[in-house]
């Protein structure tokens, strides 16, 4: 005796029954595999694809005792002997689909296969033969699988991260805080394009904000925010709370360089050690293969790029270009703190750094001249309160070299509002045009 497992039968190209007929012979001749009973094979429409003729569906009951991914083999062998072309896109026409539904009661998600199957709740031409077999199914295949999954508790995200891994799984983390706008989203976009699984943190993480800064008031919307991870098919949002991120006597922190008491780090001292603290922990608990950054946050990035090469995480960051409002004004989750006159000046961040690069493209390469030129559209906007403007070697955000300018990025931070609800913003910006930038 083998395990139960559930098979899709389905065809719509050629004699259809025919193949299904020959492969459920073949595979009862399988050592490992019987092929218990079957549904009988109705004609139902396609989903989705392009127009092509109805298909023949139905079910079988195996008893299998080989392990998943052979039986998978096997399948994926017969729909090629078929006349299946592997590569042709989800949903086109096809001689054979064989696919693998319910195996026992067991959950597999590897990179290969997920079973239950994640989308049969949905497909009548599989429930239907499944309810004339008499199968019940497992209340985890019967209703839409919750995606993205919602996690809160650091060592269940750490075991689903660890089963992804031992599936084979390449996985994408992208840290975020919450308050989700479109710079998010494609962070979210390019981890999906490039990884097999993407679980997507949001945890506003206390020890990156100072005693006087906004943490009690960061917005937190996590409803709209699993909304959008849905839209951008993330798998796992983990959504910690600050006791089960930083439990009883939690007390070690990670130290960072002295880039870290620079720019942002002169008005915010603690904020990147919080930062890298709360990263090699979210690193740890989901040991990604790639985590994705926006360069908005360009120090940032460039004191976890030290963090990783550092400590030796094995894993590659993915820096993402700045997502701006129409007005050039850089997307924030703070941006909805700003009173609507702050929030008509606040594009005078990005026209300031605009100014620089363009004088840099015209020919100009000395640094104070460059910086002048910021320095006077910010001073326009006295709504601006402009803590710094500074250029920056390229990368790791080292001082410039005396000199004539060469290459660099120039960056910028000023605070708006009153004292008692300031609204801190920050931005920066290639002296060089990037690739992907409109002229
Ligand atoms: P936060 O939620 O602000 O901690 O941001 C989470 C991630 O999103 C960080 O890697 C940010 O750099 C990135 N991010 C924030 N704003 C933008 C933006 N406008 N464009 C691209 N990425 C962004």
């Amino acid at each position: 005796m083998g395990t139960t497992v559930y098979l899709g039968l389905g065809g719509n190209l050629g004699d259809a029954r025919a193949a299904i007929a020959t492969a459920l012979e073949r595979l009862d001749r399988v050592p490992g595999v019987r092929v218990v009973r079957t549904s009988r094979l109705r004609e139902t429409e396609p989903v989705g694809g392009p127009p092509q003729p109805r298909y023949w569906n139905g079910v079988a009951e195996l008893d299998v005792a080989l392990p998943p991914h052979a039986l998978l083999a096997i399948l994926q062998q017969l729909e090629r002997e078929a006349g299946r072309d592997p590569a042709a896109p989800r949903n086109h026409p096809r001689p054979l689909d064989l696919d693998l539904l319910l195996w026992g009661e067991q959950r597999i998600d590897t990179r290969e296969l997920q079973v239950p199957h994640p989308r049969m709740h949905a497909r009548s031409f599989v429930l239907e033969p499944l309810a004339e077999l008499g199968v019940q199914l497992p209340p985890d295949a019967a209703r839409a699988p919750a995606h993205p999954e919602l996690l809160h508790a650091p060592p269940e995200f750490a075991a689903r991260c660890s089963a992804w891994l031992e599936g084979g799984c390449r996985i994408g983390l992208v840290p975020t805080m919450g308050a989700l706008h479109a710079g998010h989203a494609t962070l979210l976009r390019r981890a999906r394009a490039l990884c097999d699984r993407v679980a997507m943190s949001v945890f506003v993480n206390p020890l990156q904000f100072g005693p006087s800064e906004d943490f009690a008031r960061y917005p937190r919307t996590l409803e709209q925010d699993t909304a959008l991870a849905a839209q951008e098919g993330v798998d796992v949002v983990f959504a910690p709370d600050v006791s089960g991120m930083y439990g009883d006597g939690f007390c070690s922190r990670v130290a960072v360089g002295p880039l870290a008491g620079e720019l942002e780090g002169r008005a915010r001292p603690d904020h990147f050690g919080g930062v890298a603290t709360v990263v090699a922990k979210l690193f740890t608990l989901a040991r990604p293969h790639l985590a994705f950054f926006g360069q908005k946050d360009a120090q940032q990035v460039a004191i976890l790029r030290r963090l990783v090469h550092d400590l030796g995480f094995p894993l590659a960051l993915v820096e993402c270009p700045t997502v701006r409002e129409p007005d050039g004004l850089a997307m924030s989750s703070r941006n909805r703190f700003l009173t609507v006159e702050d929030r008509a000046a606040a594009p005078v961040l990005f026209a300031a750094l605009q100014r620089i690069r363009r004088a840099f493209l015209q020919g100009e390469r000395d640094p104070r001249q460059l910086l002048a030129q910021g320095e006077a559209v910010l001073a326009a906007e006295p709504r601006a309160r402009v803590d710094y403007l500074e250029l920056r070697r390229e990368g790791d955000l080292a001082m410039l070299p005396a000199g004539p300018v060469d290459a660099g990025r120039a960056l910028v931070a000023a605070w708006f509002g009153p004292p008692e609800r300031t609204v801190r913003l920050i931005d920066n910006l290639s002296l060089q045009p990037q690739p992907d930038e409109e002229p």
